[in-house]
């Protein structure tokens, strides 16, 4: 007996499968709150994957991805972006400024910009290439000390520096509940700030919270 890879019983689902759940999931949730789907964006995060994991997600039509590390992002993403050239890659992970130059250079957006020295860095590098990406300021919603992210307090003013002393557009806010946390108080406390630093992007919600994150207006 010949069994293809769908028919054996322990086969792990296609990509195109998990891709195709975890979007209606995500339509599901918007609908479910009041939203239109069409309105949040999916993150693919492809840190760790090799481009032979990546390539396939592209072909399906997806071009919204996720990186946490600069140099990783630099041995896999030059060749995928030449061949799919419409691809978007954010910045999910913290960025020192001696890597400010290759991330402007390399990313579509950078989700963590938490500090004024950071900011300075990146706005001279997108004057310098040219370039302007789309930018978040993460909040450290939980203070955790471990953690980066400007405090809850301090967002709006962060926003405001970014904006009148480096010229930098922001366009939201991005935060990572405590790990132990029940996401929910966090997610609308980020809505919250946004909505006091007038900033409309949340980029909010991993693996495991992305459905609560989308009712609670993750964009
Ligand atoms: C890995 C990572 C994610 C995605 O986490 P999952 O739980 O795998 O969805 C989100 N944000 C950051 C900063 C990450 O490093």
């Amino acid at each position: 007996m010949v069994l293809t890879m769908s028919q054996t019983p322990s086969a792990p689902k296609s990509v195109a499968a998990r891709f195709a759940a975890v979007q209606a999931r995500v339509g599901a949730a918007a609908s479910q709150s009041g939203r239109d789907p069409s309105a949040v964006h999916l993150v693919a995060v492809t840190k760790t994957h090799d481009a032979e994991v990546v390539a396939p997600v592209l072909e399906l039509g997806h071009r919204l991805f996720g990186e946490n590390r600069v140099q990783e992002a630099e041995r896999k993403w030059p060749a995928l972006k030449a061949r799919w050239p419409d691809a978007k890659l954010h910045l999910i992970g913290p960025l020192q400024t001696n890597k400010v130059r290759a991330a402007v250079a390399l990313f579509d957006a950078i989700q963590t910009v938490d500090r004024p020295k950071l900011a300075e860095a990146i706005a001279a590098e997108q004057q310098r290439q040219g370039r302007q990406l789309q930018l978040f300021v993460q909040v450290n919603t939980g203070e955790e000390t471990q953690k980066a992210g400007v405090a809850p307090g301090e967002s709006k003013a962060f926003v405001r520096q970014c904006r009148e002393e480096f010229g930098l557009v922001i366009a939201g806010l991005m935060c990572i509940p405590p790990v132990d946390a029940e996401p929910d108080a966090h997610f609308s406390l980020l809505k919250q700030l946004a909505a006091d630093a007038g900033v409309r992007e949340l980029s909010m919600g991993m693996s495991g919270d992305y459905e609560a994150a989308v009712r609670a207006g993750a964009t």
